[in-house]
C-alpha cells in the first residue's frame, strides 16, 4: 500500500523547497511527501490522491498566496479529505487570520514562519498531528478487517470498540465484494456477522469485547491479586490517577470496563484543556495518558467491569462480572457517568441502527451528504453538531429551550452560527422514532403548541445529560439522592461522621464514607463535570491515598 502524503503548498519556489526538505528528513520513510505551488494545482493533486485511493496524513498551505489563500484551499480540501490534518503556515502579522481559521476551517494548527529550527518548532507539531491521523478511522490499513452489516448493532459495537480503543481497522460491507470474498473465505454467511479478520488471517465471527480486547493486545487479566491502589474506570479521572499512583512508587491497576478515555474520549475536540491552544480531540489525550500510565508501570486492565466492593480487613476487595476478584490497599473511584437514554417510543429498538448515544464518530463517513439530528444542547452536543457538519448535508440540533445561551459555552455557539450547514430548532422535541430495518422517521414535538411533525431521519445522535451508575456500591459507601458518591466534607455536614465510619478522624477531601476508598471526578457528589478537574481530582485523590497509607 502506497504511504501516505504529506502535502505542502506555497507560492514561493524556496519555502516551498525547504518545507518539503524538512518533512521528508523527519517523515520520508514512512510519508510521500508532495508539494504543490498553488492552491489550485493542491487541489488538482488531492482529486488524482483521492482517485488513486491513497490516503492524505497533512496539509500545511502558506496562508498569503495569490489565486487561493491558504484558508481558502483547506476549506476546498476539508470536501476531499476531511481526517487530514490542517496547519497553516504565518507571518506574525497574520496571526489574526490564523485564529479565525481555527474555527472556520476546523485548522489543526498555525505555524509562525520561520519555523527553525524544526527540531523545535516543526516537528513537535507535525508528530502530535499524524499520530492524532494515525490514530483515526481514514488511516486504517489493511491490518484489521471488519465485515458488517451497515444497519446492524453488533456491528456497530465492533467498530465503535475498536475506534474507541485507537485500534486501526478496515470497514467492508458484507453486501459488498470485498466483503463477501472475506465471509466467504472464513466459511460464514452475511447471516453471522461481524466477522472480524486480523492481519494474519484470524477470524473471529461476533466476538465479545473481551475477546476483541485479547485480539488487538489490550490487556483483561490482572498480573497479580492484590494492589497498592486500584482504579475503577479509565477516563481522565482514572488516567490521572493512574499515572500520578505509578508514578509515585505505588502498584496501580486501573480497570475500565469499556475502552479507556470515558466521555472525554468520545469529544471530537476538547478546547478548554489547559496546555492545547489549538485543542485536542479525546482520542489523542487518551492515547497520550495510557501511554504515559503505562510508562510508569500501572496496569491497565479494559473490558473488565467492577461489580462489587467490600471491606476485607485493612484491604479492599472489588469484584468482577464474571466473579473474580483483586484487593488493594486502597481504591479510587473514577467510574464518571453514562448517556442518559432518551425515552419515546421506537427509539430503544433502533439504538445502533440509526440511534446512538453520544457522537459515535464511526459513523461519521456513513452520514455524508444526508441529514443528522443531534438531541441535546450542551457543549457535547454543540462539538458533535461541528464534527457532523464536515460530512453531512446538513445537522439540525433540537432544543428544548428557547436557545442554547445557559447551556452552551460561547465559543461554541459562535461556531455553530458560523457553519451554514447547521441549523438549530428550538423548542423542539423527539417523541417518537420508526424505521423497519433502520431508523428511517422521527415525530418531533413543538413544546410550545404541541404540535407534530414527521421527518425523514436516518441519523439521530442523542446528547441529553449523564447519570453516574453506582447501584453496585449501594450500602458499601454513601451516595446522595442521584447516585454519585458523597465525600469528604460533605459526609460530616450535619456535625457527625457518616454511619460505620471507624477512625478517628474525619474523612479526607475527596475519601468516601469507607476509609481508604475515594472517589474523583464525575462521579463524585458536586464534583465540575470537565476534564481538567477529572484529572486533577485524580491526582489528588492519590497524594490523600499517600496520606491514607501512612497513617496505616
Ligand atoms: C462528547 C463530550 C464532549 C465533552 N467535551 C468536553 C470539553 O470540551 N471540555 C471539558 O472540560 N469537558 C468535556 N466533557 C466532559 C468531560 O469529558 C468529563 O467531565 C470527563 O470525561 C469526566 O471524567 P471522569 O474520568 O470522571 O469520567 P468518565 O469520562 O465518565 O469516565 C469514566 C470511565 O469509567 C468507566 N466505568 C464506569 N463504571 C465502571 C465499572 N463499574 N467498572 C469499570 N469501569 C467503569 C467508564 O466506562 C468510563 O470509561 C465532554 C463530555 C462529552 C460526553
Amino acid at each position: 500500500m502506497a504511504h501516505p502524503v504529506i502535502l505542502s503548498i506555497d507560492d514561493d519556489p524556496a519555502v516551498s523547497r525547504a518545507v518539503a526538505r524538512d518533512f521528508r528528513r523527519r517523515y520520508g520513510d514512512r510519508y510521500r511527501v508532495v508539494r504543490a505551488g498553488s492552491g489550485p494545482e493542491a487541489l488538482d493533486t488531492l482529486r488524482e490522491i483521492k482517485l488513486r485511493g491513497e490516503q492524505v496524513a497533512v496539509l500545511v498551505a502558506d496562508y498569503r498566496m495569490p489565486e487561493m489563500n491558504g484558508i481558502e484551499f483547506l476549506e476546498a480540501a476539508m470536501d476531499l479529505f476531511p481526517a487530514a490534518r490542517r496547519v497553516l503556515l504565518t507571518a506574525y502579522a497574520d496571526t489574526g487570520a490564523a485564529i479565525d481559521a481555527i474555527n472556520l476551517v476546523d485548522l489543526d494548527h498555525y505555524l509562525l514562519k520561520p519555523w527553525h529550527p524544526p527540531e523545535e518548532k516543526l516537528y513537535p507539531v507535525v508528530d502530535a498531528l499524524l499520530e492524532a491521523w494515525t490514530a483515526s478511522p481514514e488511516a486504517a490499513t489493511t491490518e484489521i478487517r471488519v465485515v458488517g452489516h451497515r444497519w446492524s448493532a453488533p456491528s456497530f459495537a465492533v467498530r465503535d470498540f475498536l475506534a474507541r480503543n485507537l485500534v486501526p481497522y478496515r470497514w467492508l460491507l458484507a453486501d459488498e465484494p470485498e466483503g463477501g470474498r472475506l465471509l466467504a473465505a472464513a466459511g460464514v454467511s452475511a447471516a453471522d456477522v461481524p466477522l472480524v479478520v486480523t492481519a494474519d488471517g484470524k477470524a473471529l465471527v461476533a466476538p465479545s469485547e473481551t475477546e476483541l480486547a485479547g485480539l488487538v493486545g489490550l490487556n483483561v487479566v490482572p498480573a497479580a491479586d492484590f494492589y497498592d491502589l486500584v482504579v475503577v474506570g479509565g477516563g481522565p479521572a482514572g488516567l490521572g490517577a493512574a499515572v500520578y499512583g505509578a508514578s509515585e512508587g505505588l502498584r496501580t491497576v486501573l480497570v475500565e470496563r469499556r475502552a479507556t478515555g470515558g466521555q472525554a474520549g468520545q469529544s471530537s475536540r476538547i478546547e478548554n484543556y489547559l496546555g492545547f491552544p489549538d485543542g485536542v480531540s479525546g482520542a489523542q489525550l487518551t492515547d497520550r495518558a495510557r501511554r504515559q500510565a503505562l510508562k510508569f508501570g500501572a496496569e491497565l486492565l479494559s473490558t473488565r467491569e467492577v461489580v462489587g466492593l467490600a471491606e476485607a480487613g485493612s484491604a479492599r476487595l472489588l469484584r468482577f462480572d464474571d466473579g473474580s476478584t483483586i484487593a488493594a490497599h486502597a481504591v479510587v473511584l473514577a467510574t464518571g457517568v453514562s448517556y442518559r437514554m432518551l425515552d419515546a417510543p421506537g427509539l430503544a429498538e433502533l439504538t445502533g441502527r440509526g440511534v446512538f448515544y453520544g457522537s459515535a464518530a464511526t459513523e461519521a463517513p456513513s452520514c455524508v451528504d444526508q441529514d443528522v439530528y443531534i438531541v441535546g444542547g450542551a457543549n457535547s452536543a454543540g462539538q458533535a453538531a461541528v464534527y457532523f457538519s464536515r460530512y453531512a448535508a446538513r445537522v439540525h440540533v433540537l432544543i428544548r429551550g428557547a436557545d442554547l445561551t445557559a447551556s452552551m459555552s460561547s465559543y461554541l455557539i459562535d461556531q455553530l452560527d458560523r457553519i451554514d450547514r447547521i441549523t438549530v430548532h428550538p423548542h423542539t422535541e423527539v417523541v417518537a422514532g420508526a424505521g423497519e430495518e433502520h431508523l428511517q422517521r422521527l415525530t418531533l414535538r413543538d413544546t410550545r403548541t404541541g404540535e407534530r411533525r414527521d421527518v425523514d431521519a436516518s441519523w439521530l445522535f442523542v446528547f441529553i445529560g449523564a447519570e453516574p451508575r453506582t447501584e453496585w456500591l449501594e450500602g458499601v459507601v454513601v451516595r446522595d439522592e442521584r447516585g454519585y458518591v458523597v465525600t469528604g466534607p460533605d459526609l460530616v455536614a450535619g456535625g457527625s461522621r457518616p454511619p460505620g465510619w471507624s477512625l478517628p478522624r474525619d474523612p479526607y477531601h475527596l475519601e468516601s464514607s469507607l476509609p481508604g476508598v475515594f472517589a474523583a471526578g464525575d462521579v463524585r457528589a458536586a464534583s465540575v463535570k470537565r476534564v481538567a478537574s477529572a484529572v486533577g481530582e485524580g491526582a489528588m485523590a492519590v497524594s490523600l491515598v499517600h496520606r491514607y497509607l501512612e497513617a496505616q
